[in-house]
């Protein structure tokens, strides 16, 4: 475990809307705030943004953008000003004696003020055969998993009658035949213009006052079993997916009790201010508000929870402050997608391509292990993943090589690997699939299965 021997002035703990710009105000002033951006536990670096398509009520992007360009932004900018990511999960907090104490996998990191925006995470419904078909048709996230090939022209499922379950039933038709709604009560909880969207969507079928019972199936899922209120008996619809939109938890377990939590477990601030049961701990964002649960919220209270704290540790004499070079820190640059390989662009050395020609070319020609990264277009967790495989594929300096493929355009490989949502990476050598991972993995895992390949084949 590695000990950080400087006490921090202010940790900030997720990486969503609330936490980077709590981050933003900490480091232009001057605080230098270290920000724990989570990895698994509580959602993905970024939040839940990173799981949306487009964000059409931030303020300041008249029309819309998608949620991980969004937060990507949030994350440049607080970079840009000093902010110091450490991508990991919380796992225990010490909040009893001061300096408070935070323990992650590989550190022991003191602060002397802390800012807690770890958000909420999606909801499971715990039917019988829930684990068995979960990623086989089962996904909470239609944004991320909609555009798998299993799914397409198929009958699809939403649980839920809030505004996300609304805005994936009507993401889902553009890839389902047909897309059944099951809302338990008899009315729609979502904004008035997403009630409209569904209602005058004729691929959406609303099934008011109906619950899941259970999922059935072989390989993939096939069929719910659904009971509607007042019947006896239940009934079985054909779905070859179901996405559940079914209410958030928030991410509090790390504190082990140390902060006073609502009966819902959200953390309880004083009325209408940042402040939480103990001095010198701050929350911001939806882990903190039960109620408005919004980017900009979450934001706004980011904002103030680095106020409230900025004064504090001014108040106490414990802020170290730095001093900058430059006034103006450097603008950050953003790398630019790279174009899908064709016969005439095609480059047998290069490091990381796009597209199924390379992809056919390195697999049938190559004698490298062969990363294959399988995204698409609006999956957050795809952002997370490609650049620290980039990074990974960078350090073996040309040894292996990668190729990204957009499941959307590239459906008839996505079938025949078998992928069943994004991100998925899958690490061949000699043409043989040596191993696979889904969802974001730490960059060791990547590291480590490469060095294993290149030390066998070494012997
Ligand atoms: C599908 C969907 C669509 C949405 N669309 C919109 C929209 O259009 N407009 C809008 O304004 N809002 C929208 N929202 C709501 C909005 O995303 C949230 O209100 C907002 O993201 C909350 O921000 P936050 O910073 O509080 O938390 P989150 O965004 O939830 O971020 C929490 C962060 O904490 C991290 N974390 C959790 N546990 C730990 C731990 N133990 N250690 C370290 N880090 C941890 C997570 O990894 C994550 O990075 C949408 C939400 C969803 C799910």
């Amino acid at each position: 475990m590695r000990n950080y021997s400087e006490i921090e002035n202010i940790v900030i703990i997720g990486s969503g809307p609330a936490g980077y710009t709590a981050a933003i105000y900490a480091a232009r002033a001057n605080l230098k705030p270290l920000l724990i951006t989570g990895f698994e536990k509580g959602g993905i670096p970024g939040g839940q943004l990173m799981t949306t398509t487009f964000v059409e009520n931030y303020p300041g992007f008249p029309n819309g953008i998608k949620g991980p360009e969004l937060m990507n932004l949030f994350k440049d900018q607080a970079i840009r000003w000093g902010t110091t990511l450490l991508e990991i999960d919380a796992e225990e907090i010490n909040l009893k004696t001061k300096p408070f104490s935070i323990k992650t996998k590989n550190e022991l990191i003191q602060a002397h003020s802390i800012i807690i925006a770890t958000g909420a995470r999606a909801n499971k419904l715990g039917v019988p055969h829930e684990k068995e078909f979960w990623s086989k048709g089962i996904s909470a996230c239609a944004i991320c998993d909609g555009a798998t090939p299993q799914f397409r022209n198929e009958e699809l499922a939403v649980i839920g009658g809030g505004d996300s379950a609304c805005e994936e039933a009507v993401y889902l038709t553009k890839f389902g035949s047909k897309v059944h709604l099951l809302v338990r009560s008899n009315h729609l909880k979502a904004s008035a213009a997403m009630v409209d969207r569904v209602k005058n969507n004729d691929q959406i079928m609303i099934h008011w006052e109906t619950e899941l019972i259970d999922v059935q199936g072989d390989e993939w899922l096939n069929k719910l079993t659904i009971k509607r209120k007042g019947q006896l008996n239940n009934e079985t619809i054909n779905a070859r997916g179901v996405f559940y939109a079914i209410g958030h938890t928030p991410n509090t377990e790390f504190l082990n009790g140390h902060l006073k939590q609502n009966s819902k477990g959200y953390l309880i601030t004083k009325d209408g201010r940042p402040e939480t049961s103990i001095d010198g701990v701050f929350a911001a964002g939806d882990v903190a508000d039960s109620e408005w649960r919004q980017g900009i919220t979450a934001a706004g209270s980011g904002c103030k929870a680095a106020l409230a704290a900025e004064r504090w540790l001014s108040k106490n004499n414990l802020a170290s402050i730095i001093s900058r070079g430059s006034k103006e820190p450097e603008k950050t640059k953003r790398e630019g997608e790279i174009e899908t390989s064709n016969e005439n662009n095609f480059n047998f050395e290069s490091l990381w391509q796009r597209g199924s020609y390379a992809l056919r070319k390195l697999y049938h020609e190559s004698k490298k292990p062969l990363v294959v990264i399988y995204t698409s277009s609006n999956c957050g967790p795809c952002h997370i993943l490609k650049p620290q495989l980039k990074r990974v594929i960078e350090e073996f300096e040309g040894k292996v090589q990668a190729i990204e493929i957009n499941i959307e355009d590239e459906q008839e490989i996505a079938k025949q690997a078998d992928v069943v949502g994004t991100p998925t990476v899958q690490l061949f050598k000699s043409k043989t699939l040596i191993k696979q991972w889904k969802g974001v993995k730490q960059r060791h895992e990547f590291k480590n299965a490469i060095i294993k390949i290149l030390e066998e084949t070494s012997k």
